[in-house]
């Protein structure tokens, strides 16, 4: 059996929420809901998914400010890591900052940590620490699938000059603790398509072999 991924492309900063579902037993977890929880809580709705988890890969207002409309509507257990706690206290200062609404984030907070396994059905999401864009960012794994946040894009990185970012963090996040991993790993970034670990190794023009601006 298998892990299902799927991406809804939503808000002005054409975010990417995914649903990922146990195939077996259909519990779902939802990735970092940040505009439009609508489109989410009427795609788990239509589909009469169990949701068990609603994980962010970070807590940056855009990929949080529809968590707590998905899971008042859908449920689930909320989890972020420890370190990124402090962005979430300040989600409508965030939004301030580019205009948007003023926003509060689900509780109650687990948290997660490097290293940790989640149980989704019969799978296992993994938990990987990945700072740099923010201190608390991590990276979710199932098998060779990557759902990566703002760490890593297709050609490009995440911003590292907002509060809390580091350049030098997320240059070891990706080349530490992701490159490692093997070539053949999907990466489903929380902007933009899909990409490789191969291809960003070779090619990104941030952290890639031939990297023009590191
Ligand atoms: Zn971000
Ligand atoms: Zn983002």
């Amino acid at each position: 059996m298998s892990l299902i991924s799927h991406v809804l492309h939503l808000g002005p900063l054409d975010n990417n929420t995914y649903v990922l579902t146990c195939e077996a037993t259909r519990e779902s977890a939802v990735v970092d809901a940040g505009f439009e929880p609508e489109a989410v809580i009427r795609f788990v709705r239509e589909r009469a998914l169990p949701v068990r988890y609603l994980l962010n890969t970070h807590a940056h207002y855009d990929h949080v400010a529809g968590m707590r409309a998905v899971q008042e509507a859908v449920g689930g257990d909320y989890w972020l890591h420890p370190a990124d706690r402090l962005l979430l206290d300040h989600l409508t200062e965030q939004g301030a900052m580019f205009g948007f609404p003023p926003a509060t984030g689900p509780s109650p907070v687990h948290d997660l940590a490097d290293g940790q396994s989640l149980a989704l059905g019969e799978e296992m999401l993994e938990v990987i620490h990945t700072p740099g864009h923010s201190p608390g960012h991590v990276t979710f794994r199932w098998k060779d699938d990557l759902w990566a946040g703002d760490v890593l894009f297709a050609g490009s990185i995440g911003r590292t000059d907002l509060p809390g970012g580091s350049f030098e963090q997320l240059e070891h996040s990706i080349r530490g603790r992701l490159f490692p991993l093997g070539d053949g790993l999907r990466v489903h970034p929380g902007h933009g398509p899909a990409t490789t670990l191969g291809r960003e190794r070779r090619d990104n023009p941030f952290v890639g072999e031939n990297a023009r601006f590191a």
